[in-house]
């Protein structure tokens, strides 16, 4: 019999599956929430962080896993000013780099010694002990571009990216060295794969054509990282990405998860010969706001147009915090029953 994990790396390969794999793909932060652990007491407390996935991750059957969330932590590592929340992501409140001339103080930190890499470490190591045998299991990490955007704040890169190009190059070129740092140190855990996130390249923010400009070639960069140590390589960008399907295909990946926006039918089949495609139930507006039944409809209108190759079943984006368990378990079922 096909465990989750197989089940999942046979969807990624764009194998023909018995059964479509529920892949969240982000259930971190949501799952904390649902058990009451604030964002300080999971970086405190990585057992409790992990045993917080737990009743997520077996009660609602995914067959994959999120195993470190805290995909922004670099930002603060360089020196950016946060803001950690009682719940959900952290979001970075003071840049570093106010121009050219601050392009110096972006400097390698010392990875291992961060307080949040330690916890997302220690965190993931419980989790792949407890269903790394049969679970696939994914860490989350930003894209360099992305990266750029919490250094230099997200308004200013976009306006960099008009009025000087060679500033913002210098500030992804750097941003590539030090997510393919930690990059290289995540790999080298026990996980399946790794879902480089690039919210700030989002479909909603910048075009397709700055999308190759600025973002493309260092995902590729970063995805050539996690395939060298023989880890699946999975992108993620946020909002309407129909256009550049195509180009997210070029750097490698092997699938990508996509946001509500995207006809996922047609993403599949046009990317047939490509990569898997991974989604895309509406996070906000069914998954936090819709009722179980409306998470079951949607999530069977997702598996008949997503079809049993080259497909699995998530989320558009995080599952929002404070969605209802409920909502949740009606989209596994949904998945389970198809
Ligand atoms: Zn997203």
């Amino acid at each position: 019999m096909t465990n989750s994990k197989e089940l999942v790396e046979m969807a990624l390969k764009r194998e023909e599956v018995e059964r479509v794999p529920f892949c969240a793909p982000f259930q971190g932060y949501w799952a904390l929430g649902l058990e009451n652990v604030t964002v300080m007491d999971s970086i405190n407390n990585p057992k409790i962080a992990a045993e917080a996935q737990y009743r997520a991750a077996e009660g609602c059957r995914m067959d994959s896993v999120e195993v470190m969330w805290d995909w922004l932590l670099p930002a603060e590592a360089l020196g950016c000013k946060v803001k950690i929340p009682e719940h959900g992501t952290i979001p970075t409140v003071s840049h570093i780099v106010n121009g050219p001339e601050d392009l110096d103080k972006i400097k390698l930190p010392d990875i291992n010694k961060f307080y949040r890499f330690k916890a997302a470490k220690e965190t993931a190591g419980h989790m792949s002990e407890r269903l790394g045998k049969d679970h696939f299991l994914i860490a989350s990490i930003l894209s360099p571009f992305t990266l750029a955007g919490e250094i230099r704040g997200v308004d200013n890169l976009m306006v960099d990216s008009f009025m000087d190009e060679d500033f913002v190059m210098a500030l992804i070129k750097k941003s590539v060295e030090i997510t393919k740092a930690f990059t290289e140190e995540i790999v080298s855990w026990d996980i399946d794969a790794v879902i480089i996130c690039d919210p700030t390249a989002s479909g909603d923010l910048i075009s397709a054509e700055d999308y190759v400009r600025f973002s493309k070639g260092p995902m590729s960069e970063l995805g050539a990282v996690i395939r060298k140590a023989g880890k699946m390589h999975i992108n993620h960008i946020c909002g309407d990405t129909s256009d550049r399907l195509d180009i997210v295909a070029d750097t490698g990946c092997v699938a990508f998860s996509v946001d509500k926006q995207v006809d996922v039918g047609e993403a599949v089949s046009r990317m047939k010969n490509r990569m898997a495609i991974i989604g895309n139930v509406d996070p906000a507006g069914t998954l936090f706001s819709g009722t179980p039944d409306d998470v079951r409809r949607e999530t069977r209108r997702c598996l008949e147009k997503g079809g049993k190759r080259g497909y699995l079943l998530g989320s558009g984006c995080d599952i929002p915090v404070g969605a209802k368990y409920e909502n949740i378990l009606a989209m596994s079922d949904a998945v389970m029953n198809f």
